[in-house]
């Protein structure tokens, strides 16, 4: 597999022929000059379709998860809600129980209309997972780490059981872009991206992203639904994304230093009763984690002892942490989750989810040693 760091650097970079730029045009064109009998001299024909600057950063992402085609998409959500739709109606899911909380409501309100059945799983428990299947499976949908209580599974393992059942197993890796982790090259078929959170890095554009092992059937049905139901992300916010990539290695580096620091800070605490960081060596899956990543990401939760009431106290004596949802943005965000959640949420009332942004370490602890100190 080739280096991520200069793939990223150097994303969209090359003298622009028309101008000698090295930074990627933002071509807006709705339309492309066809011939009079609708031959396309430069492949676009409609930017609904295809467009360049979409497809420059389809190109790079791509080569970053060293997948066959990426697929780019307005939102998270439309790229994870494509590749559902567009399995054949019938289908039975086997959903990881601590998915994006968006897409088990999505499964729970669509999935009937769409003709799909779904199983909830605990996929850090293999043989509960084996148990799940049926012969209609045709999807295991995996997130790793998970959101918000940072879960690692096997990714490798899951993929064995997916293809033994000749079903597919899809990643959702948004808490751990290519730079740390990378689905693809330990048997996934499909990685899931939000490219709102760490791809886009700064907190100012939305996106989506499916990339696929291979270019088969599946990946044709998620590109037909996509133009069809025109599920296109702007030419802008793609060209946003694609900058964004070219500092994702260096941005991922810092990101995942801080939340080592914070985490540890945070494991020592007393009024602290857990913390969920794959890169603490008492998560309980660390091994898998530090098998299958690089590094271990700057997204973490942990639990104020006195739950609900004493984890929404220190949120609010938050100074440089903002109360604020998303993550993967430079500023550093704290979230409760259930309140976000609301009243189906599964998440403990004591939980606090934190995006570690890109401050000064030492100023990230010295804030929540004073929220937690405080009342
Ligand atoms: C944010 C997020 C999504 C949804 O992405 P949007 O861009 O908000 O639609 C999906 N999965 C995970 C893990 C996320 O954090």
């Amino acid at each position: 597999m080739s280096r991520i760091e200069p793939l990223a650097a150097r994303a969209g970079s090359r003298p622009d022929p028309a101008s000698g730029a090295l930074s990627p045009p933002l071509q807006l064109a709705t339309t492309f000059e066809h011939t009079p009998d609708g031959q396309l001299p430069q492949g676009f024909l409609y930017q609904r379709y295809d467009n360049p600057t979409q497809q420059e950063t389809e190109q790079v992402l791509a080569a970053l998860e060293g997948a066959k085609r990426a697929l780019l998409f307005p939102t998270g959500m439309a790229a994870g809600a494509t590749a559902l739709q567009a399995l054949p109606p019938g289908s039975h899911v086997l959903l990881c129980d601590d998915s994006y909380f968006t897409f088990r409501v999505l499964a729970a309100q669509q999935f009937p209309r769409w003709g799909l059945e779904c199983t909830i799983v605990d996929f850090t428990d293999l043989d509960a997972v084996r148990a799940a299947l049926r012969p209609n499976t045709a999807l295991l949908w995996a997130e790793s780490p998970s959101n918000p209580l940072l879960k690692v599974s096997d990714i490798a393992a899951l993929a064995d059981i997916a293809h033994e059942a000749g079903a597919r197993l899809l990643v959702d890796s948004t808490f751990a872009p290519a730079v740390i982790q990378q689905p693809l090259a330990l048997g996934a078929d499909i990685v899931l991206h939000s490219a709102t959170k760490y791809l886009g890095g700064h907190g100012d554009v939305m996106g989506g992203v499916l990339a696929f092992a291979d270019d088969g059937e599946h990946a044709a049905a998620c590109h037909q639904l996509r133009l069809m139901a025109g599920a296109t992300a702007s030419p802008f916010a793609a060209w946003l994304i694609l900058r964004g990539v070219r500092s994702l290695p260096a941005r991922m580096d810092w990101h995942c230093r801080n939340a080592r620091r914070v985490a540890e800070f945070l494991a020592g605490h007393a009024k602290v009763s857990a913390v969920h960081y794959p890169g603490l060596a008492s998560h309980p899956q660390h091994a898998v984690a530090a098998a299958q990543m690089r590094d271990f990401g700057g997204m973490l939760s942990f639990e104020v002892a006195g739950g609900r009431e004493a984890a929404l106290a220190v949120a609010s004596r938050m100074r440089l942490f903002t109360n604020a949802t998303s993550l993967g943005s430079t500023e550093s965000l704290v979230e409760h989750r259930a309140s976000i959640e609301g009243p189906a949420s599964t998440t403990p009332g004591g939980l606090l989810r934190l995006s570690v942004g890109l401050e000064h370490a030492d100023d990230l602890v010295a804030d929540l040693e004073q929220a937690l100190a405080g009342g």
